[in-house]
């Protein structure tokens, strides 16, 4: 269970103060699949990075099977190695990577030698049902292909919660489905959290809660029963 409480957030612009975020409270189940709805500029964005620890710039507490969020940046960075994983809308590969080397990655900084990535990432792009394609750099794949890399990268060092910022934004209708379908479905498998922000109805439809923002404050969450 992911839990935050009162997470607020002001950005310096300047002169200028943005409050991005008020006294956003929420809990998140294991395995579940949460989506942070709302229109552009409505924090979700802000409220993700702060969630995947990327930003330790805010109020309030967050904390993961009741172990609270490390304020040390070092610590930050240990946990958000080995128990979280990233998806975005832009795919975000290296790209003088292979596919396979992309998704090794994030196994290499987490100490595991070169057989165990091998075996590791290929059996995730296997899951991804990438096998043919693991010695392809990124350009050489669509962009749904390219997705597919990413959530085998997010996903391989078995992390408890996967962040994904609009990740179907840049991938027509089609591909969109075929990206929240395996989402949801190695979600399940793997008993991993995500949290998706996003604008795409299809995707929240899936999802098994949604929080909805508007400038900053949570002002609605649903929770589905799991279908
Ligand atoms: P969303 O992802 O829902 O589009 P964001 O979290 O990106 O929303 O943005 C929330 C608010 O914070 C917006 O008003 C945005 O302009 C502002 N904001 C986001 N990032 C920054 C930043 N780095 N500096 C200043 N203001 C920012
Ligand atoms: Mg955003």
């Amino acid at each position: 269970m992911l839990t935050f409480n009162n997470i607020s957030k002001r950005y310096q612009l300047g002169q200028q103060n943005v409050q991005a975020l008020t006294d956003a409270s929420g809990n998140i189940a294991k395995g579940e699949m949460a989506a942070l709805c709302g229109p552009s500029g409505s924090g979700k964005s802000t409220l993700l990075n702060i969630l995947g620890m990327l930003d330790m710039d805010y109020q309030g507490d967050i904390s993961l099977a009741d172990v609270h969020y490390p304020k040390d940046r070092m610590a930050a960075a240990k946990i958000r190695r080995s128990q979280l994983g990233f998806v975005f809308q832009k795919f975000n590969l290296v790209p003088v990577m292979s596919a396979w080397e992309n998704v090794a990655y994030p196994l290499m900084l987490n100490g595991h030698s070169a057989t165990e990535q091998k075996r590791l990432a290929s059996a995730m792009l296997e899951k991804v049902g990438l096998e043919d394609f693991i010695q392809h750099r990124p350009d050489n794949l669509s962009g749904g292909q390219q997705q597919r890399v990413a959530i085998a990268r997010a996903l391989v060092h078995n992390p408890e919660i996967v962040i994904a910022d609009e990740p179907t934004a840049s991938l027509d209708s089609h591909t969109a489905e075929l990206v929240i379908d395996i989402m949801k479905s190695l979600g399940r498998e793997l008993n991993t959290t995500f949290i998706v922000a996003t604008h795409d109805p299809r995707m929240a439809s899936h999802c098994d809660r949604t929080i909805e923002l508007l400038d900053g404050r949570i002002h609605k969450e649903a929770i589905k029963w799991a279908s």
